[in-house]
């Protein structure tokens, strides 16, 4: 076997010799992924590296798995990792990424959102030195326009609050080169906000822009609700700016509360004790318990992640791991 060269960190090898890895989570996903699979291996083929594509089935309830073993039948290049069950997006990512024995690691959807044509920019970009290389959507076609909005505020809230800087309008879609996908799974933490994540561990980074694309068949898993808890994930997994929100309104209300205490206390020595008041003394109490209740409420996000990490369960489990046969 040639021997490569050491160049900084990264050991330059002649070509062929570099595996790239493409990691995919799938959940139920049967009427895409034969789309998906014909689309990727043209482009994969065109590559001068070797390859593997590692599926992550993340408990899906359909025929996914089997659509992926009869791949994996005809494709040499094609690992399985068949969790237990459902772990969400996220963890079934991060399980990919375990399992992922490339120079350099790829992450995709299975829903043709991510455009597989572009891994030929991203792996140039990394070629070119960057360690972690994403892509940038310039366009959200197929969304609503009050998805595109709370999008919108939500990646500006947390590029404000938060001590990382998330670049905006990216998702997963994103190649990680050796040493940063090493340094991401360092970080085992349960509740996992990817896009914070990727950005915490820092590297030359750069970004493609690119068109996303809708959904090619399925509808995507996310509703309102599960955005909402995914926004909330971010911003309490990377800014503790909402504890300092709810200090400082208490100490802004504890202030005003006594300045006017003490106006009241005086009228009360200059004029007497006339028994009035009720809609201020209401306000007041009301005020006062709903900034109480949201400052609980908001320790309470918080306590629920440290006792969610306190358990130290394993991010996932695996119920069969088929390696990609081609793939020493
Ligand atoms: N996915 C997964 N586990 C889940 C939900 C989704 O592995 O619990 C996969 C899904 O099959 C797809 C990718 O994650 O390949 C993105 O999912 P989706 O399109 O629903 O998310 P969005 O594109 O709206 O972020
Ligand atoms: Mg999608």
């Amino acid at each position: 076997m040639e021997t490569g060269v050491e160049q900084g960190d990264r050991l330059v090898e002649p070509k062929t010799q570099l595996l790239l890895s493409v990691v995919v989570p799938v959940f139920n996903e049967d009427d895409v992924l034969s789309e998906f699979y014909s689309r990727l291996s043209s482009v994969l083929s065109d590559i001068e590296m070797r390859h593997e594509v590692v599926f992550v089935n993340d408990g899906s309830v359909d025929n996914t798995l089997s659509i992926i073993e009869s791949l994996r039948c005809a494709d040499a290049n094609i690992a399985v990792v068949d969790l237990t069950r459902n772990f969400g997006k996220e963890i079934a990512l991060t399980a990919g990424l375990d399992h992922a024995r490339g120079d350099a690691v790829i992450n995709i959807d299975a829903d043709l959102q991510d455009p597989p044509e572009l891994i030929p920019q991203l792996v140039k970009k990394w070629q070119e030195g960057y360690d972690v290389v994403y892509a940038t959507r310039t366009e959200r076609r197929g969304e609503s326009g009050l998805r595109k909005l709370s999008a919108s505020i939500f990646y500006r809230l947390i590029h404000w609050s938060a001590s990382v800087q998330i670049p905006q309008d990216t998702g997963d879609y994103r190649l990680l080169s050796r040493r940063a996908t090493n340094a991401l799974l360092r970080l085992r933490e349960q509740h996992r906000f990817m896009k914070g994540l990727f950005s915490w561990i820092g590297y030359p980074q750069t970004g493609i822009p690119y068109q996303r694309e809708p959904r090619g068949a399925g509808c995507s898993k996310w509703n309102y609700w599960q955005l909402w808890n995914f926004a909330l994930e971010g911003l309490t997994s990377f800014t503790t700016v909402p504890l300092k929100v709810a200090s400082y309104v208490g100490a802004i209300t504890a202030t005003l509360a006594f300045l006017y205490g003490i106006k009241i206390i005086g009228t009360t020595l200059i004029y007497g004790d006339p028994v009035a008041g009720y809609p201020t003394l209401m306000v007041t109490v009301l005020f006062i318990g709903g900034v109480q209740l949201l400052s609980i409420g908001v320790l309470g996000e918080y306590m629920a992640r440290i006792f969610d990490e306190s358990k130290k369960r394993p991010l996932y489990l695996v119920k069969t791991y088929q390696p990609a046969e081609n793939i020493k």
